[in-house]
């Protein structure tokens, strides 16, 4: 198929999956974080299949995350890591559970869950044991026992923290620190209430790093995708996107001719050039322009040469035994998405995610 495109690569979702299952002590449970867009390639699609492999929970930033989900038919129990209080109403009547994660979203929350005649209504409570991002503190502990204790609105399905740096070895001591902090925790409330929530703060590199951080639940995002916390992870996985072109036009340019916007790119020499049809709009970023990201064209590098365009690319094909149509690899199988983000300083996180939505998606 000769067009720019997305493919989701089922099969290796499922190969990733039962891998990451393979990891956690018997009856850990598995929580499959799908937000943004499934980390850029489909969530219902990637979402479905993985309810069809047995997995225990989602979790989606948005309350319009859920929506989709629930949309496409997904049944599984969806945790919202990031409501907010003007889409309550859609996320209850979609049984989509919060997190509640400070005095303020509890009582507001709690407020419209009573208002809406609702008992025992699901609720994760979020710790902060260092992120500094989102959560309650351990000295919030005596103040949500007591408020739990006053209203029957709603009731703590599980109790969560989130890691720091679960992949980084010289962070050791601050990720165990991280992870006595949340035992404390959940020790603490878990004698104030009279049932059990499950206790969750394992990332996919937790998982394979800290295995006494499983408790009773992992949440996994990037190695459902395909990426570990080392090469030797990665190696183990198998990545679900991959990015793919075709190449438009190519050029023969003299030395002194430009490529591109700003004449960023001077050619040196003769060469040859192909214009692929994949811009900045689509989540190719400026940054990988002028050689630092390159394509895969018949299996050799093709360095991107001048800027990156809004809806094209051009590159290097000087010496490569290609024609117009030819298929281009951005990442996938032969580059892999943490190789070409490593080479722009960032991560495959930000790649994945930053894969546009007007890029088809073929989920195969
Ligand atoms: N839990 C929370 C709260 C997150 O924000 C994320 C990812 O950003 C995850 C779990 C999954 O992390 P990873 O993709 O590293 O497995």
């Amino acid at each position: 198929m000769a067009i720019t495109r997305l493919e989701i690569d089922l099969e290796a979702l499922r190969h990733n999956y039962q891998y990451l299952r393979s990891k956690l002590t018997d009856g850990v449970r598995m929580m499959a974080v799908v937000k943004a867009y499934g980390y850029g390639s489909e969530a219902q699609a990637v979402a479905i299949e993985l309810e069809k492999l047995g997995v225990d929970y989602f979790a989606v930033a948005y309350v319009s995350e859920g929506v989709a989900l629930r949309d496409a038919g997904v049944q599984t129990p969806i945790l919202v890591l990031h409501p907010q209080p003007d889409n309550f109403e859609e996320m209850v009547e979609r049984c989509l559970e919060p997190s509640i994660y400070s005095a303020r979203m509890m009582e507001l929350f709690s407020a419209f869950a009573k208002a809406k005649n609702q008992t025992n209504y699901p609720i994760h409570l979020k710790f902060n044991t260092g992120l500094n991002r989102l959560g309650f503190w351990e000295s919030d502990v005596s103040w949500i026992l007591d408020r739990l204790h006053e209203k029957n609105s709603i009731k703590v399905k599980s109790i969560f923290s989130h890691l720091v740096a679960s992949e980084d070895k010289a962070e050791e001591e601050f990720t165990l620190n991280q992870i006595l902090s949340f035992t404390n925790i959940s020790k603490e409330l878990l004698e104030g209430l009279d049932y059990v929530p499950f206790l969750h703060q394992s990332n996919t590199s937790a998982i394979i790093n800290y295995p006494r951080a499983q408790f009773d639940c992992v949440r996994s995002g990037i190695g459902l995708y395909g990426y570990g916390n080392s090469e030797e992870e990665t190696a183990r996985l198998k990545p679900v996107a991959r990015l793919k072109s075709v190449i438009s036009q190519i050029h023969k340019i003299a030395p002194g001719e430009s490529v591109g916007y700003n004449r960023a790119f001077k050619a040196s020499d003769y060469m040859t050039t192909a214009t692929i049809p994949i811009g900045h709009a689509d989540g190719i970023s400026r940054i990988y322009g002028n050689g630092v990201g390159y394509m895969t064209v018949q299996g050799e590098k093709a360095p991107i040469i001048g800027n990156v365009c809004m809806d094209m690319t051009m590159i290097d094909i000087t010496g490569i035994d290609c024609k117009e149509g030819d298929e281009v690899e951005i990442f996938g199988d032969i580059t892999g998405a943490d190789t070409l983000a490593q080479n722009a300083g960032t991560i495959s996180y930000e790649l994945l995610t930053a894969v546009g939505q007007r890029v088809k998606r073929v989920v195969l």
